[in-house]
């Protein structure tokens, strides 16, 4: 059996596997395997480890046609047609979970270096414009105290929530159902999104990519945040109008944000959002830390092989391909 990486990954999580499959593993590490590429290497295989860069399409589905499993080193999978799958029966694995707290780790380093300033120093040092300090040089907004507001409170976002805590900082949330275990452990309120949108001084976007939450946060949502707002976004682009975004920070509708993700990955440095100072951005690093990313490899390793030898895969997102007989 066949299992294409369209990653160059760790070889002490690889060679094992070299006993038991034919293994064909794209050799970079940070450069995406070329889509006609992938197509052909699929056409015989039985499964991939992929990533969120790649497209894994209805196309690529149908043609490869012994495929079964399908397995993303991410929680995200937006980027894999699971109803063309899971129409074929080809289970869809993911990795939730051991990525939860490096992700709100990540979160909470936009949140307090988007509030402080804190590139924005070191540029003006680089800058050799740093003439003395200054009763008003850089001030932010505050921290301790404030008002956070997480629009999807699930596994990461409780997890922002918990590290809010830490900072005495008051909880809203809003979510697609209530969570009645983060209201008890975490003094959680839950709001509707308008209000949340009002009365946060963080506003922080954890909910997934989906129909629904396509462009959840546009003009509308950031005429409604306050004028001190800071808007973190490690969820997924398209769940931001990025020109709306552009607008409010340009005339200072609110004052700055702090994005991981965007709505078309690798932006380039072009892109109008890295003009404005009050811009935090960065490449889509939340998960990165080794441990993690090493645990994400090993869970999709291991969804591989539970679906290769026909069992249930630890972490299934088209479980529903079980009732079909499988
Ligand atoms: P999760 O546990 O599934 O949490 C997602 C939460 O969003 C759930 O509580 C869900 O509510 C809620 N939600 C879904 N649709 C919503 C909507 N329309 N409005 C409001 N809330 C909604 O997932 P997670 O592990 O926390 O991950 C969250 C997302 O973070 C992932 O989907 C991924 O896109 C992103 N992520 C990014 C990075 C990065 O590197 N930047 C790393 C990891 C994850 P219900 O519980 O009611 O369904």
């Amino acid at each position: 059996m066949k299992i294409v990486f369209t990653r160059k990954i760790p070889t002490e999580l690889v060679e094992p596997l070299k006993e038991k499959y034919d293994i064909f593993m794209w050799d970079r590490e940070n450069e995406p395997m070329p889509h006609e590429r992938l197509l052909q290497e699929m056409k015989d295989a039985d499964a991939v480890f992929t990533n969120v860069a790649d497209r894994i399409d209805k196309q690529l589905i149908e043609q490869s046609s012994s495929l079964k499993v399908i397995s993303t080193m991410a929680v995200g999978y937006d980027n894999i047609d699971v109803e063309a799958a899971t129409a074929r029966g080809i289970a869809v694995g993911h990795t939730p979970g051991v990525l939860t707290e490096a992700t709100a780790d990540l979160t909470f380093t936009l949140l307090v270096a988007t509030s402080r300033r804190v590139v924005e120093g070191m540029d003006l040092i680089r800058r050799n414009e740093w003439q003395s300090w200054g009763p008003f040089l850089l001030t932010g907004q505050s921290l301790y105290k404030a008002t956070i507001g997480i629009i999807g409170m699930g596994r990461i976002g409780q997890g922002v929530a918990r590290r809010a805590k830490g900072f005495e900082m008051n909880i809203l949330y809003h979510n697609r159902s209530r969570k009645p275990e983060a209201e008890a452990e975490l003094g959680a309120v839950y709001c509707s999104l308008e209000e949340l949108l009002q009365q946060a001084d963080y506003v922080v976007l954890l909910a997934p990519s989906t129909p629904e939450t396509k462009n959840m946060i546009s003009h509308e949502q950031f005429e409604m945040m306050k004028e001190t707002a800071v808007f973190i976004n490690t969820s997924r682009g398209t769940n931001v109008d990025e020109e709306a975004l552009y607008q409010a920070l340009k005339e200072e509708k609110i004052f700055a944000a702090g994005l991981d993700v965007f709505e078309t990955e690798p932006i380039s440095n072009d892109h109008p959002l890295l003009t404005l100072n009050n811009v935090i951005a960065l490449p889509h690093i939340g998960s990165a830390n080794v441990e993690t990313r090493m645990k994400m490899a090993t869970l999709a390793i291991e969804n591989i092989e539970k679906g290769l030898a026909g069992e249930r895969l630890t972490h299934i997102v088209n479980a529903e391909i079980y009732g079909k007989g499988k």
